[in-house]
């Protein structure tokens, strides 16, 4: 392990070293500071458990807005035919038998749902001059269900483009933009008045005929990627895919948001406009930015799929969510329909699956949202759907106070460069590059980090202020390649302060425009220097030669090296490295697969450390490289440094066999701990058909000062369990099945 002298000396090959004082104790709250060790545990070191924070003031949830209160949402998406087969009473008492406390009916605007007189707002072929749409808010409203009425801007048909040429998406000769599966519908512009007139117009017709909450887009904004608009507008626009695209995307779609917004308050005050999100990390809008307007984030986010197919990825947009809400109401819509490479819209999809998305819903903090398309012979020609939802959400109804969060109490912070995410084009010569290096590297994070059962929280890049980032032990940077000069000095500030930091490959080597420096922008902290630009690999990855014995190194044993990664920045010697590098040679033929270079002093990691802060820098894609290699070589370097880094302080200490996703918080009764169970062989493939329960998981915590427990309840078991309270919270879980939460009562 590095001591003060040799940290010292390390910072003097690229600088003068950084002061760094233990100032933790002064600065940080008490949730970091560790309580007493706790007993050795088979397979991991000794663990301190860090105390809770104190708890936070009782908030009064009736001087809450309306949509705090939500706990349930429903949709069955309606279908131009819907109004001459759908039973409209049937389709209120299946949502209402099921607890649910708003559903989203159709007003949309590709087809009217009722006699509307807006211009173009074409009638559906089965609406008849009905009032589909009224009749369907009457019936909700009747069973006390709110009513988000829902809209779709997003296309419009051939007599609206003959009209209004300026409405519509642009190929590059010129074109309209049709939609993927119905070319007789016509893409429409968000930058062209479209937006300003039209879908105006339509909430204005809504809120002078209908009593409805809140008004909602789908299809827009995009998400994930942005437009790749060539309209008379958009050609006026910085390229698409650029910094500056991204900013002028940003701004109309605020634009907008609070135009919605503001005629939606027009007749309630306690209305609002809320819009289609997701995206996950990517997200489309800035979400630091949307995060202060939005009254209800709605994640589009339903099922896996072929491109992301790892089962957390619900949970993982839900850690998005609770990093910009600050509490404020998000939801995930969970497809009961058949999402995947194939999608069947109108056929249920196992239950097992449909139930994982939920549970993992309501596991990240978000309220869940179940959602059927069309409803052929009265609620559909497949009914399978209907009773994995309404079995859910009753489920949920009893235990809403214990599911309501208010607070996570993860002790590790994962910056989500959410810049990095949509604009960095990865690493190399461009024929090289591809849009994925990004997914893989959160996804390799996010496996390693399930694996460590860490708890942990998404941290937007623009929200590293101290106030947020007091509550981490460590901050994780998977190659935030983007970093603004003032982030940089954010992250060196909570180092400062007694943070610990891991980073890896290009993070730091751009600013916020995508522009590279010259050196990375967290050289001086890290106490790293750029040799040279990224090296690939052809043929043999290069190796990670093992120099000296450390803790991150825990576990390796009988090698002389480990893997690398599959790409490096070259990185000027340190002093007493801990790993050199092995440069990648000849895979094929065997005759020539060996080193001829078997040494080098250039570092394959770098380590420092002060007082109680310390640092790691992979100079490798190594989230990424453990992501599509699996290698568990990779897996147990990340694992060990990130336990290195906080000094092995867990805020909770979950002990058991399997995959678990675990997530922590705060509630107004207690504590819940959510156990996700992706122990199962589709895990990373396909939907999960069946469930293989884990037998027990012993849980610790450290519970503040004068907190006393009154049960801890199991409120999928359905029982309580014994706990212990001496110097820690301790029980045991018996069995989990897919999914279990442990609700602790506190007085
Ligand atoms: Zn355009």
């Amino acid at each position: 392990m590095l001591n003060r002298r040799a940290f010292l000396k390390t910072g003097l090959t690229t600088g003068a070293a950084i002061p760094l004082t233990s100032t933790l104790n002064a600065l940080a709250p008490a949730s970091l500071l560790a309580g007493e060790v706790g007993a050795a545990i088979p397979g991991r070191s000794a663990v301190k458990l860090a105390t809770l924070p104190a708890r936070l003031p009782a908030i009064d949830l009736a001087t809450e807005p309306w949509q705090q209160r939500i706990r349930r949402v429903a949709q069955s998406n309606m279908t131009e035919h819907d109004p001459a087969v759908m039973n409209v009473e049937e389709w209120a008492d299946y949502w209402h038998s099921a607890q649910a406390d708003i559903v989203f009916v159709s007003v949309t605007g590709i087809l009217a749902f009722y006699p509307s007189k807006v211009k173009f707002h074409r009638h559906g072929k089965f609406l008849n001059g009905r009032d589909f749409f009224g009749e369907c808010v009457a019936a909700a409203k009747k069973r006390g269900m709110r009513v988000v009425a829902r809209m779709s801007p997003d296309l419009n048909w051939g007599d609206a483009l003959e009209a209004h040429p300026e409405w519509f998406m642009r190929n590059r000769d010129g074109s309209p933009q049709t939609d993927a599966d119905e070319p007789l519908l016509f893409k429409t512009c968000m930058f062209s008045s479209y937006m300003d007139d039209y879908v105006p117009a339509i909430m204005r017709e809504v809120s002078a005929l209908y009593d409805v909450d809140c008004f909602y887009t789908n299809g827009w904004p995009q998400i994930g990627a942005l437009p790749d608009c060539h309209c008379a507008i958009c050609s006026k626009l910085p390229a698409p895919s650029t910094v500056a695209y991204w900013h002028a995307y940003d701004d109309r779609v605020f634009e907008l948001w609070q135009k919605y917004d503001a005629i939606a308050k027009e007749k309630k005050p306690d209305s609002f406009f809320f819009a289609n999100l997701g995206g996950n990390v990517r997200g489309g809008p800035n979400l630091n930015r949307l995060g202060k307007i939005a009254a209800w984030f709605q994640a589009d986010n339903q099922g896996r799929t072929n491109g992301d197919p790892a089962i957390w990825g619900c949970s993982l947009q839900g850690r998005v969510c609770n990093a910009i809400m600050d509490g404020k109401f998000a939801t995930n819509v969970t497809a009961a329909y058949s999402t995947g490479g194939v999608v069947w819209r109108n056929a249920s999809k196992s239950p097992e699956e449909a139930r994982m998305w939920m549970c993992e819903t309501s596991a990240s903090g978000m309220v869940p949202y179940y959602h059927f398309v069309g409803s052929e012979a009265g609620l559909g020609e497949d009914r399978r759907w209907q009773k994995t939802g309404a079995d859910y959400f009753r489920w949920t109804a009893r235990h809403d106070a214990h599911l309501r969060t208010r607070r996570s109490i993860a002790n590790i912070g994962v910056v989500f460069g959410q810049s990095t995410q949509l604009l960095y084009p990865g690493p190399g010569p461009a024929a090289a590059r591809t849009r994925d290096t990004m997914h893989e590297t959160t996804q390799g994070l996010y496996d390693a980090l399930l694996q460590g059962r860490f708890a942990f929280d998404f941290v937007h890049e623009d929200r590293l202020d101290p106030e947020r980032l007091g509550k981490y032990r460590a901050l994780l940077l998977p190659n935030i390649a983007m970093l603004s000069d003032r982030q940089c000095r954010q992250i060196r500030d909570y180092v400062q302060s007694g943070g610990s930091i891991m980073a890896s490959f290009e993070t730091g080597l751009y600013d916020e425009n995508l522009k590279q420096r010259s050196e990375f922008g967290l050289a001086d902290l890290l106490g790293i220097s750029k040799a040279g630009n990224v090296i690939g690999t052809v043929g043999n990855a290069y190796y990670a030669r093992i120099e000296r014995q450390h803790p991150i190194l825990d576990g390796f044993a009988n090698t002389n090296w480990i893997p690398g990664a599959q790409n490096r920045i070259p990185l000027k010697p340190v002093q007493s490295p801990v790993l050199t590098v092995v440069p990648g040679f000849v895979r094929y033929p065997p005759e020539l697969a060996y080193p001829p270079v078997s040494h080098t002093d250039e570092p394959a990691v770098v380590l420092r450390e002060s007082g109680p802060s310390r640092m790691a820098y992979f100079p490798g894609d190594i989230e990424r490289t453990y992501w599509i290699t699996g290698h568990g070589d990779l897996l147990r370097l990340l694992g060990n440094t990130i336990r290195w880094i906080t000094h092995d302080e867990i805020i909770v200490d979950v002990q058991g066999e399997g995959l678990v996703e675990m997530f922590a918080w705060e509630t107004a009764p207690g504590y819940a701990i959510h156990l996700l169970n992706y122990t199962n062989p589709n895990a990373h493939h396909g939907w999960m058909q069946s469930t293989y329960p884990l037998g027990p998981q012993t849980v610790r915590m450290k519970l503040p000062a004068g907190v006393k427990v009154k049960s801890v309840e199991l409120l999928q078991a359905g029982h309580s369990v014994p706990f212990g309270l001496e110097s820690e919270l301790h029980f045991t879980i018996p069995r989990v099945e897919d999914y279990e939460v442990a609700a602790i009562s506190v007085a």
